[in-house]
């Protein structure tokens, strides 16, 4: 083991994730056109990673006419940032703060007689959207349930308690577009529509697509698509090609020459089989690089691709170099959108057998975010920490 070089002061920034808010703006617009309905730009789990309000704004300047989001606290936080469009919050205990949402114009989703119960008593006044389980067995009323929860919610409208101003379902396999349970849930859906109406409900927005659906399946659009991951440059579908927005990069810490049979990281689970260079990439599973990648995962250094070797630790990955000649300070890239011959998350996702999705929100809170472009597309860049950039 010899020369161990460190780096020149002032050379590398640190780990870096670069957002591409143009190939946001890009998916966005493919959306638009492919939804039959209007968009909802999804942006739950901050934005999937990639910042909820800049997806939110990007999302609204390229033709999304809606937010949707899991909690009314993401909900607020869009609010707090100044933005007034219209808002859907689908998942919440049934003590949260529904007035609170309610004052703030975001509309609820209400998944059953408790949800209502609890929203006609203490939000009055909400829009909400009854929501119906089509087929996951998770979120929404069971069909034996529907017809009741139709019948009170129309009670309650009645009494000018509330408005029931949407139904919504969700596919459990849209992106499989052959399987079978997509008929089933369409079906199901179609037969929820047609009991609200009996009920004297006039929901004015159906909705169940997202995005696999809204790429694959015309006859799910009704008349809104909740599109998230599409946003983002997701197709889970694998039908589409969309623009990945999100690039991660690190300067080499340092670089070393090592023997045939050195041992590398926690529990040498890799040793060297011959003499080579290693460098010192400064992400771990805490930044979101994941542990299950381990001995899988690429990365490029130089224009060259070249394993992570050894285990994934908190803080720092190994890579091979292979004999290849780098310095402390050179960039590697662990993905981006694929243009220069990076890996793309889908490939990392793919390293972790894990998918895109969770790639995306994974990534840790430590990394320099820095913003190209802007919501209208103009060019800008502007960088903060990205728990800065989650307040503000
Ligand atoms: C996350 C989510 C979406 C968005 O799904 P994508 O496949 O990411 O577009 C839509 N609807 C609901 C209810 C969701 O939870």
């Amino acid at each position: 083991m010899t020369a161990l070089t460190l780096p020149a002061a002032g050379r590398g920034a640190g780990p870096r994730l670069v957002v591409d808010l143009t190939a946001v703006a890009a998916n966005v617009r493919l959306f638009t056109e492919r939804a039959t309905g209007e968009l909802m730009a999804v942006v739950k789990a901050d934005g999937f990673g990639h910042g909820a309000v800049d997806v939110a704004r990007t999302s609204l300047a390229h033709g999304a006419t809606r937010l949707g989001v899991t909690s009314i606290d993401e909900a607020m936080a869009l609010r707090a940032a100044g933005i007034g469009a219209p808002v859907l919050s689908w998942l919440n205990p049934v003590d949260t703060d529904f007035a609170a949402a309610v004052a703030a114009g975001v509309e609820l989703a209400v998944p059953g007689r408790e949800h209502l119960d609890a929203i006609t008593r203490r939000a009055p006044g909400a829009r909400i959207h009854l929501q119906l389980d089509t087929g996951m067995a998770r979120d929404g009323a069971a069909p034996s349930e529907w017809t009741a929860l139709c019948r009170a919610a129309r009670l309650a409208e009645r009494r000018g308690l509330l408005r029931v101003v949407g139904v919504m379902g969700h596919l459990a396999t849209a992106d499989v577009p052959a399987d079978h349970a997509n008929a089933t849930g369409r079906t199901r859906f179609a037969w929820g529509l047609e009991v609200a109406r009996g009920c004297g409900l006039r929901p004015a927005d159906r909705h169940l697509a997202a995005t696999s659906a809204t790429l694959t399946d015309p006859l799910s659009h009704h008349t809104m698509s909740r599109v998230g991951a599409g946003l983002v440059g997701i197709d889970p579908s694998r039908t589409t090609s969309l623009r990945p927005a999100l690039t991660l990069t690190a300067p080499l810490v340092s670089v070393r020459r090592v023997r045939a049979g050195t041992g590398v990281g926690y529990g040498h689970t890799w040793t060297a089989p011959a003499p080579t260079t290693l460098g010192l990439v400064p992400l771990g599973y805490a930044d979101g690089l994941p542990r299950a990648a381990s001995g899988r995962a690429e990365v490029l250094v130089r224009g060259r691709r070249h394993l992570l070797v050894g285990r994934i630790s908190m803080d720092m990955a190994v890579v091979d170099l292979q004999g290849d000649h780098a310095e402390p300070g050179d960039v590697v890239t662990l993905f981006g959108p694929g243009d220069r011959g990076e890996p793309t998350v889908a490939e990392c996702a793919g390293w972790a057998d894990t998918i895109e999705h969770e790639i995306v929100t994974g990534l840790g809170s430590r990394l320099q975010r820095t913003v190209r472009g802007t919501h209208e597309g103009r060019c800008a860049t502007s960088s903060t920490s990205g728990h800065l950039r989650r307040v503000r």
